[in-house]
C-alpha cells in the first residue's frame, strides 16, 4: 500500500516536472518574446502599384495598404457558434493590398488586389475566391489589377471609379510638390536606345516605374534653363531617388 503510494508520488512529481519543462519552452532563452523586422512592408511591386492609386485617385480618397481582412469585414449575424469561429479564423488570418476609403471619414469604399504570378497557384486561387465571396457577400466592392511594369493612370482611374462608385477628378499633374527636380541636360537631350514617341494626350500615358528604385514616376515640367517647358519623368520618391526620363 505504501510502496504504491510512492508509486503514485513519483509518477506525479515527474508529470508536474515535465509540464513545467514543456512551459519553460518559450521564444528564447531568457523567457523574453523576440522580434525582428519583416521588412520591406510591401513588396516592389505593391509599391509601385500603391503610387498608381495614389495617382489615380483624388484628395477626397485615401489608400491604406496591408488592411487585415478581419478589420473590414465580420460574421453576418444568425451564425452558430462554430461556424462564427471558423468564419472570423478565416477572416483574421487573411490581408488584402489595399483598401480605398474616403479622406474624410475613412468609410471603406472598396479594396484593391494586384494579382501577381502567385495568384495563378492554387492555393493562392482559393484564397481569391474566398476573399471576393467574402467581400462582395458584405457589399464591399473589390478590383483585381495584374501587376504590370507600367499602367496607364486613366485606365486604373476609370476602373476604380466604375466599380467602387466614385467620381474622380483631377489628375496627377495637379497634384501639389514641395520641391520640383531638375532634369539633367544630357538625360533631356537624348535618351540611348529609347524610340521617340508621339506626344500623346495625358490620360493615354502610360506611368513608368523608376529603374532605380521600382517606384512610379511623375512628370514633370522644366521650369527653366534651356530646356525650359519641356516635361520629363522623375521619380516619384524624389529627393531620395533623383533618377529622370527624357520625355522625347
Ligand atoms: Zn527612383
Amino acid at each position: 500500500m505504501a510502496m504504491n503510494l510512492v508509486v503514485v508520488l513519483a509518477i506525479v512529481v515527474i508529470l508536474v516536472g515535465l509540464l513545467a519543462a514543456l512551459k519553460i519552452k518559450s521564444p528564447t532563452k531568457d523567457g523574453s518574446l523576440a522580434f525582428q523586422s519583416r521588412e520591406p512592408f510591401l513588396s516592389p511591386a505593391e509599391r509601385s502599384f500603391l503610387g498608381v492609386l495614389e495617382q489615380a485617385l483624388d484628395n477626397n480618397y485615401r489608400v491604406l495598404g496591408k488592411v487585415r481582412l478581419g478589420d473590414l469585414i465580420k460574421p453576418a449575424k444568425g451564425l452558430s457558434k462554430s461556424k462564427r469561429v471558423s468564419a472570423l479564423n478565416k477572416v483574421n488570418q487573411k490581408h488584402v493590398d489595399f483598401v480605398v476609403c474616403s479622406s474624410t471619414d475613412l468609410a471603406v469604399l472598396g479594396v484593391v488586389e494586384l494579382d501577381d504570378q502567385s495568384h495563378g497557384r492554387e492555393d493562392r486561387a482559393e484564397r481569391d475566391l474566398f476573399v471576393d465571396e467574402a467581400l462582395s457577400g458584405a457589399g464591399i466592392p473589390i478590383a483585381r489589377f495584374s501587376a504590370k511594369k507600367g499602367y496607364q493612370i486613366q485606365e486604373v482611374r476609370t476602373k476604380l471609379a466604375d466599380m467602387f462608385k466614385i467620381t474622380l477628378i483631377g489628375s496627377a499633374s495637379t497634384l501639389p510638390q514641395a520641391q520640383e527636380p531638375t532634369p539633367p541636360q544630357a538625360v533631356l537631350k537624348s535618351e540611348p536606345g529609347s524610340t521617340p514617341t508621339v506626344a500623346q494626350p495625358e490620360h493615354m500615358e502610360m506611368i513608368p516605374m523608376c529603374e532605380r528604385c521600382g517606384a512610379t514616376m511623375v512628370k514633370r515640367q522644366a521650369k527653366n534653363g534651356e530646356h525650359a517647358g519641356k516635361f520629363f519623368w522623375a521619380c516619384s520618391t524624389f529627393p531620395k531617388c533623383r533618377q529622370v526620363v527624357a520625355i522625347t
